[in-house]
């Protein structure tokens, strides 16, 4: 059984992992958000342990982003500050359970052994538009049976459309759901973007999936391009 151990508190690191490694665990220390997110990607860990107060982003936050990486350990989130708001805002963000310090060092042994006994959380199921598929837990896209490499944002941003098939989206609405943390928000960012994925999953296929509506935003054919449905004729390519 291997954790990942994201605290920013030298001593509560050190106890952590002297504790769970004692317990026959293997334990990875991230001292911070930053630098889990990039090693919870990379290690299948069967358990994220996971302090609420961090340097730069928080956990709950850094808990969220977890979850967009497609990564489904289970998360014990740990609190210092015990308030309701807390609970909620981390149950939210996808954590699986808290603790609040100070603990028991047998109470996190136990919980912990609970998520991981419960398995990996509930996977999110597989998104199809047309016979465009989108699988949320490992990140893959497939046109038909081809697969299609896409870059994290283009993935995003397709995930966002194939949630919502046959509704325009304003660029605003695009913008704030998929560049939502990042400090880069040039205004045509998300034109750019589109003009990647339409490369991408439209234009090999022959197909025209996302339409731009004048004025409007974009829109995913519910039929996802395929061309045998009615979705009204507004489209103008760029
Ligand atoms: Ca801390």
């Amino acid at each position: 059984m291997r954790v990942l151990v994201i605290e920013d508190e030298t001593k509560m690191a050190a106890l952590l992992r002297r504790g769970l490694t004692e317990d026959g665990l293997t334990v990875d220390v991230a001292e911070d958000g930053e630098h889990g997110l990039p090693m919870a990607g990379s290690v299948p860990y069967d358990a994220v342990v996971l302090d609420v107060m961090l340097p730069g982003i928080d956990g709950i936050e850094t808990c969220r982003r977890l979850r967009q990486d497609g990564v489904w350990a289970p998360v014990l989130m740990l609190t210092a500050r015990g308030s309701l708001d807390d609970r909620v805002a981390g149950l939210d963000g996808g954590a699986d359970d808290y603790l609040v310090k100070p603990f028991a060092f047998a109470e996190l042994l136990a919980r912990l052994r609970a998520l991981v006994r419960r398995g990996s959380i509930e996977r999110p199921p597989v998104i199809e538009v047309g016979d465009l598929r989108l699988d949320p837990g490992t990140r893959q896209v497939w046109r038909g049976d081809t697969e299609i490499e896409l870059s994290s944002k283009e993935f995003t941003l397709l995930e966002i459309f194939m949630r919502h098939p046959g509704y325009v989206l304003s660029r605003t609405q695009i913008l704030e759901q998929a560049w939502e943390y990042d400090f880069e928000r040039r205004s045509n960012v998300v034109e750019v973007y589109v003009r990647y994925l339409r490369k991408k999953i439209d234009l090999p296929f022959e197909r025209t999936s996302i339409e731009t509506v004048r004025g409007a935003g974009y829109r995913l054919r519910k039929d996802g391009g395929s061309g045998d449905s009615s979705t009204s004729p507004t489209f103008s390519g760029e």
